[in-house]
């Protein structure tokens, strides 16, 4: 074959879409549950929106996006997060003159250029929540409870929380510089990354993965222990919501978004069963974004969660993932005069709430009984020339082998009264 999809973008086969279904349906009704409503952006946008909210320097910016021009030289950009575009849908449209406080929920692929490996793609998908307008530790509370929610309704029980406060504008500054004071001296010793973060992003030195720069950063100060008071008054608060909700977590002083829009909370989902690549999902408080953005003083806080790593996490524990749709009846035409008449039946069937499937081959009577038998339906209705010309079918029972002429005008009840969960959609 002369075309292969893209390294690091995955197709979604149909013997697989279902699970998909699955965990997205669960997310967006408990989403409505929670009075979230859905927002969806464009997959681009204009490239600078990008660059200047995530942070010139960010590895997202620095080597991640993607990024092309279009045929009018405007610079464009596939979305490597979601924020910024809700963030940006929300000050175009003012959506907050309409509710003081706004509540989304984004189910989305996301584009990153990254290294492939497991559980890290180039195409990606995300589920996401964020509460626009309120700076109470409330809505932080909102978004880390429903998330829990989700990973419990889906049997994920090994979903670790880890939250943080990163402080603010007011509390930050002077524990930066105490954070550099401490590393300075070893600088030289820290790895290639963290050395060039030193300058442009001190904090997420404490996250790094590299063994040394983990050992060297073991006693360094850290921000909780930093906080202005109402950054600690709304930390405590938040535990205690989370607390009251009976949503365990602990606190990790080494949590970090690193992004100077973040504020206050930072926290993260782990789930041991992913290997290195842990993070089930992450988010924070932003309350400087929109500022950055152009917008006023609008705060804000989110999460966003790999759709593929809750995938992973689900097959390694062996955890159910809804079922797959199958039809429930098959359609056997006994010769060719009958496939139109049948073919009418076929829809009327399906007007009615019965999934049901016919042959599209023009095969064989006997190769479409093989085709029902395959297909594993729990009914098939046959019929031909004679059947036709009395206005009937013969329905089949194929588990016990029985069957039965039915009149087609009490085909509909007969099968609704015999099949569970279908019902009358017309
Ligand atoms: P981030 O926007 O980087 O905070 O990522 C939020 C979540 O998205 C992570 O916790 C992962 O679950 C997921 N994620 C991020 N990057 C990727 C990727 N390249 N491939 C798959 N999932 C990802």
């Amino acid at each position: 074959m002369k075309f292969k999809s893209i390294t690091g973008a995955k197709d979604i086969l149909p013997a697989e879409s279902y699970r998909w279904q699955y965990v997205e349906q669960t997310f967006r009704d408990l989403a409505h549950r929670y009075n979230f409503k859905e927002i969806r952006t464009p997959v681009f946008e204009q490239t600078e929106l990008f660059a200047r909210s995530i942070g010139e320097l960010t590895d997202i910016v620095g080597k991640e996006m993607y990024t092309f021009e279009d045929r009018s030289g405007n610079s464009l950009t596939l979305k490597p997060e979601m924020t910024a575009g809700v963030i940006r849908a929300f000050l175009q449209h003012n959506l907050g003159q309409q509710q003081p406080v706004t509540k989304v929920y984004y189910l989305a692929p996301m584009f990153r250029q990254e290294r492939p490996q497991k559980g890290r793609l180039r195409q990606f998908h995300q589920f996401g929540l964020e509460i626009i307008g309120s700076p109470h530790a409330e809505a932080d509370a909102e978004i880390i409870v429903m998330t829990a929610e989700y990973y419990s309704q889906l049997g994920i029980t090994q979903a670790g929380l880890k939250i943080n406060s990163v402080g603010c504008e007011k509390c930050r500054p002077a524990y930066k510089e105490k954070l550099k004071d401490y590393l300075r001296p070893h600088l030289s010793k820290l790895s290639q990354d963290s050395q060039r973060r030193f300058e442009t992003n001190p904090l997420r030195i404490l996250d790094s993965k590299d063994e040394r720069d983990r050992e060297l950063t073991i006693d360094a100060p850290l921000q909780k222990d930093n906080l202005c008071r109402e950054c600690n008054e709304h930390f405590i608060r938040l535990q205690e919501i989370l607390t009251e909700a009976a949503v365990s977590f602990t606190v990790d002083g080494r949590i970090v978004r690193g992004l100077d829009y973040y504020t206050k909370t930072a926290f993260e989902f782990i789930s041991p069963a992913l290997g290195s690549q842990d993070a089930l999902s992450g988010g924070g408080r932003y309350d400087l974004l929109a500022k950055e953005l152009g917008g006023g003083n609008v705060p804000a806080v989110g999460v966003a969660g790999g759709i593929e790593r809750l995938l992973l996490v689900l097959e390694a524990g062996g955890l159910s993932a809804g079922g797959e749709q199958v039809p429930v009846v098959y359609l056997a035409a006994a010769d060719n005069e009958s496939r139109a008449w049948l073919y009418g039946i076929t829809q009327q069937l399906r007007r009615n709430g019965i999934p049901c499937d016919t042959d599209l081959m023009n095969r064989s009577l006997k190769a479409q009984m093989r085709e029902a038998s395959r297909q594993q339906v729990l009914y098939t209705i046959i019929a031909g020339t004679a059947e036709r010309n009395r206005n009937e079918v013969v329905v089949k029972n194929m588990e016990r082998g029985k069957q039965k002429s039915v009149p087609v005008n009490e085909l509909v009840d007969t099968l609704t009264q015999q099949l569970p969960g279908t019902g009358n959609a017309s």
